[in-house]
């Protein structure tokens, strides 16, 4: 009776309207991002259609109603992930800015020797902008390991975690193997030494409610794109303390609260971290798009694609020489896995003429392809409006790539 309800949800997706090489589309490339209800689609343009003005500056009408739908989108988002503060919400990007905001503002702070942990299984994306602040203050990118299944190996973790580690980073839930970390027990761990932990709710926000404050992590990173949202509007939880003590990464207007040529003073959070006009339009969908999931319900949406994430890995066993990597015994609903003498790629590109969208490559986790040997993996990952159909028109396009290549 669930998949009653899901499959009538999935008429809230315009996109399901369209074909593809003449077929149905089944979009399984979820993890990228995500397809967007009506609802989302209609508030951006009921924005630019009603209300479209400046934020925080007009005395004018339109610019006070504007105000009030970004500001009211804050109070969604704060809602949703259960922050003490509206203040503690900070409007970004996306995943990747909040993280590079975070590792250039806090950031400014490391010294040489210091060290920063991070997992074996990060997105470049919670690499990279350490990186460069370890190339910046001559800081050092520690990072613990995973084992075969594709989880973190906790007593590494807790190895590496020493009295040079100054931060930590982690994914709540791998975009490449779907793995779910233990957040809240390495953020015990971790302020156990006095360290503070940004996770990386990227892949975790669609799929669990998440709860900032029992989780205690204190930064919370997420994009609006794969939560049913809008692109270009994403979130920066961090604890008031932090972003309090921290120096603004950019500078420009809302920013500031008094500038002269002989300086300037800024402005309380979260708009010191909120430097020109922001994505107003976006931060109003993504209130929109969080709306509808806490409308249906998570503990309904989890149940659902749990049962996918089953079906699928069931189904997966009927594939000669098809290889899952990642098999975490905690994990969301992503499956990604290789074909014997089958390039990814190739994979990929057949799916598509059965109208199947999935993921191929090395899902900018190259580190974490490396540490299993392989260059590229086909991933599917499911999202609220993906039907058992769905899972099985996969794997009969996948029983058709097989014969291909066997016949070839
Ligand atoms: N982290 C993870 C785990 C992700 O899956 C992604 C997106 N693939 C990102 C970070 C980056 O998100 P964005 O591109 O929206 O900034």
């Amino acid at each position: 009776e669930l998949a009653v309800v899901f499959a009538r949800l999935r008429a809230d997706f315009p996109i399901f309207e369209r074909m593809v090489h003449g077929k149905p589309l089944v979009y399984l490339d979820n993890g990228a991002t995500s397809q967007k209800p009506h609802c989302v689609i209609e508030a951006e343009a009921h924005y630019y259609a009603r209300l479209n003005a400046n934020v925080h500056r007009g005395v004018h009408r339109l610019s006070q109603e504007a105000t009030d739908a970004y500001e009211g989108a804050r109070d969604i988002v704060q809602r949703f992930v259960n922050a003490a503060q509206r203040e503690e919400i900070v409007f970004v990007r996306g995943t990747t800015e909040a993280i590079n905001l975070v590792a250039n503002s806090y950031g400014v702070r490391f010294k040489p020797g210091d060290e920063i942990l991070i997992t074996g299984m990060e997105h470049h994306s919670n690499i990279v902008p350490w990186q460069l602040a370890c190339e910046r203050t001559g800081a050092v990118l520690r990072v613990a390991p995973v084992n075969d299944r594709g989880e973190l190996i906790v007593e590494e973790f807790a190895r590496l975690l020493g009295p040079r580690t100054r931060f930590v980073a982690v994914t709540h839930v791998s975009n490449a193997l779907g793995t779910i970390n233990p957040v809240r027990e390495l953020v015990a761990m971790a302020h156990e030494c006095g360290v503070p932990v940004l996770v990386d709710g990227a892949q975790a926000v669609p799929h669990i409610a998440v709860d900032v404050q029992a989780l205690d992590c204190d930064f919370y990173a997420f994009s609006g794109h794969k939560l049913y949202g809008p692109t270009g509007i994403g979130v920066l939880y961090g604890k008031s303390a932090l972003l309090d003590a921290m120096p603004p990464w950019q500078g420009g207007g809302d920013m500031i609260r008094e500038v002269s040529f002989a300086g300037m003073t800024w402005n309380d959070l979260p708009y010191k971290f909120e430097a020109g006009t922001p994505n107003i339009a976006g931060a109003i969908g993504l209130g929109a798009a969080i709306r509808y999931l806490s409308d249906i319900g998570f503990d309904r949406v989890a149940a659902h694609e749990r049962a996918l994430l089953a079906y699928a890995t069931e189904q997966a066993q009927t594939i000669p020489g098809l290889r899952m990597i990642g098999t975490a015994r905690d994990k969301a609903a992503i499956v990604s896995f290789v074909l014997e003498d089958v390039h990814a790629h190739d994979v990929g590109t057949i799916l598509d003429l059965e109208g199947v969208a999935v993921r191929t490559g090395h899902h900018c986790a190259m580190p974490l392809m490396a540490r299993f040997g392989v260059p590229a993996t086909v991933r599917a990952s499911f999202a609220l409006y993906n039907t058992q159909e769905e899972v099985d028109a996969l794997f009969a396009a996948l029983h058709k790539v097989r014969e291909i290549f066997h016949h070839a």
